[in-house]
């Protein structure tokens, strides 16, 4: 992923392990790219965005993110507990939904089975 290449507006995905989300690009920097969820698919509350650096990987993002934390070394940045910090993606079609009646894993998350 080379954020240089990305467009203020354009669709990605964003992903950690077998989980993704949407996520519009509404900012675009020498030093990363920052992005905003799909109101949809994003937290409960009033800040929608993450950072990321140049290589595509989340950075600090506490003033801007009110969503989950990595939870891992660095607790300032936005991920899942199974798999760590959210990275950018091509979008926007690359994470199917997960169609299997029996999952029991979250259903607001999007997601495959394998990685
Ligand atoms: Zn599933």
């Amino acid at each position: 992923m080379d954020t240089n290449k990305l467009e203020i507006g354009q669709e990605v995905w964003i992903k950690s392990g077998i989980y993704g989300k949407k996520a519009k690009v509404v900012e675009v920097t020498e030093r990363g790219v920052e992005v905003e969820l799909l109101r949809a698919e994003g937290p409960i509350g009033l800040k929608y965005g993450i950072r990321f650096d140049t290589s595509g990987r989340a950075c600090d993002s506490r003033d801007i993110y009110e969503g989950n934390m990595w939870g891992g070394p660095d607790p300032r940045i936005p991920g899942t507990h199974e798999f760590g910090p959210w990275e950018l993606d091509e979008g926007p079609d690359y994470m199917p939904e997960c169609t299997d009646p029996s999952c029991t894993l979250p259903r607001d998350l999007k997601h495959r089975h394998t990685i």
